[in-house]
């Protein structure tokens, strides 16, 4: 076993946030009516991709029906879609879609995966919940050797790398900003691909895709 697969497990075996262990249980409990009869994962979700990655893609939190169903990071859900298609388009995924495991989807130089690993209600993590979750974020990207970008989908990301990085002052979650932190990592923020940003308009592909190629660039040996 590879260091990150000892990461991913023991993500897999974790329970330290009594609320989203019941919220991670209840969603795979009372399905959207699409998923209904559908086995749940209903755990934490570890990351995936490329264990010689450049690139790490960090999102929020586990999607209720998406990684928390299907039990792979950006899995299942229109979120995924459209991040993966993006992902193919900048030649960081050997397919368009991701639609569950053993798909047949593999990241090539990439690795992605959520400051929250499992699903909390609303979407949204309490701020101790956060600080609970990220030492697997250290184990991860201690473990992934290569990496040189982190690319922050949406401001709850960006502000969470920023504090697990200690990063002092902070700069502003902006579409496009970069913040070169000590360690030579560079932050490199987005907005969400959430359905909210991208049936507004305010993310499009063009949008996405312009960050993953100046992440492609960043990432350069
Ligand atoms: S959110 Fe993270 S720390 Fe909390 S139970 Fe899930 S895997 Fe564990």
């Amino acid at each position: 076993m590879t260091g990150i697969e000892a990461v991913g497990r023991a993500v897999t075996e974790c329970s330290r946030c009594p609320r989203l262990v019941a919220w991670r249980a209840e969603a795979a409990r009372t399905p959207p009516a699409r998923f209904a009869g559908e086995p749940y994962w209903a755990r934490p979700v570890p990351g995936f991709g490329d264990p010689a990655a450049r690139i790490y893609v960090l999102g929020l939190a586990t999607a209720a029906h998406g990684g928390n169903r299907t039990g792979r990071a950006f899995t299942g859900n229109p979120t995924a879609a459209w991040l993966v298609r993006s992902m193919h388009r900048a030649g960081l995924a050997s397919q368009p879609t991701s639609e569950r495991r053993g798909d047949g989807l593999r990241l090539l130089g990439a690795w992605m995966g959520s400051a929250v690993r499992c699903a909390p209600p609303g979407n949204r993590p309490t701020p101790a919940e956060r600080d609970t979750c990220l030492p697997f974020l250290t184990a991860e990207v201690a473990a992934l050797p290569r990496l040189r970008v982190l690319v922050c989908l949406g401001a709850f990301a960006w502000t969470t790398a920023l504090h697990w990085a200690g990063a002092r002052p902070r700069p502003r979650f902006a579409h496009g900003a970069e913040h070169r932190l000590e360690s030579g990592l560079v932050l490199l923020a987005s907005y969400h691909p959430s359905q909210q940003n991208t049936n507004t308009g305010l993310l499009t592909e063009p949008m996405l895709d312009a960050v993953l190629h100046r992440a492609r660039t960043l990432a350069e040996p």
